[in-house]
């Protein structure tokens, strides 16, 4: 992906004006009370059923999500087939490959010989969203979702998800892993 590099161009010479000091700290207030006077202005016209016109980027959270960008690695999850079996096949190659150790499998056999993960223990309070997991499953198996919110507990216990915790449809991660074929398998890395 091409990179735009700013140059702060340095060797401008202030005018006498701005190097007063004080009008320039006067006109960055002006320019930060003009935002916040609009965005007033803003909410109450929609109090009264205007049309808010968004001049901000914060949202209104928790009512507003932020649409993350597809390469975010939010909570590491696992992938549903369409019958809502997890594709994992136990290998353990996530488990060795996650730095912070936060991963434990316990693997078993299918009637039809399938392996399987009997038990799937991810904990959350040590993961470091590296996605080191989702690089290692030759299966999409595991993948790093968009999920960032309500991620964080009090109670470290309440950290610790399970299999059925962290299962999740293929179709709603299916986004991310079409990046993870592009990013991985075009360029040969499998
Ligand atoms: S994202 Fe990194 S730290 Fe978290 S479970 Fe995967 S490998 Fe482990
Ligand atoms: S690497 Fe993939 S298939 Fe193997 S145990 Fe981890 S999630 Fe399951």
């Amino acid at each position: 992906m091409a990179t735009t590099v700013k140059k702060v161009n340095r060797s401008v010479d202030l005018t006498l004006w701005e190097k007063m000091y004080i009008p320039e700290i006067l006109r960055g207030m002006s320019i930060t009370l003009k935002h916040f006077a609009v965005n007033l202005l803003g909410n109450a016209l929609e109090v009264f059923g205007g049309r808010r016109e968004r001049k901000i980027q914060t949202l209104y959270y928790p009512e507003e999500l932020p649409n993350v960008p597809i390469a975010y690695r939010g909570r590491p999850v696992l992938v549903a087939d369409e019958n809502g079996l997890e594709k994992c096949v136990a290998c353990g190659l996530c488990e060795v490959a996650c730095p912070a150790n936060c991963i434990s499998i316990i693997g078993a056999e299918r009637g039809d010989g399938e392996r399987y993960p009997v038990s799937y223990i991810l904990d959350g309070s040590r993961c470091i969203f590296c996605g080191l997991c989702e690089e290692a499953c030759p299966k999409e198996a595991i993948v790093m979702s968009g999920e960032w919110q309500d991620i964080c507990e009090y109670d470290r216990a309440k950290m610790i998800y399970t299999k059925e915790d962290l299962l999740r449809s293929e179709k709603s991660l299916k986004k991310r892993i079409k990046v993870l074929r592009e990013k991985y398998f075009n360029k040969g890395r499998y």
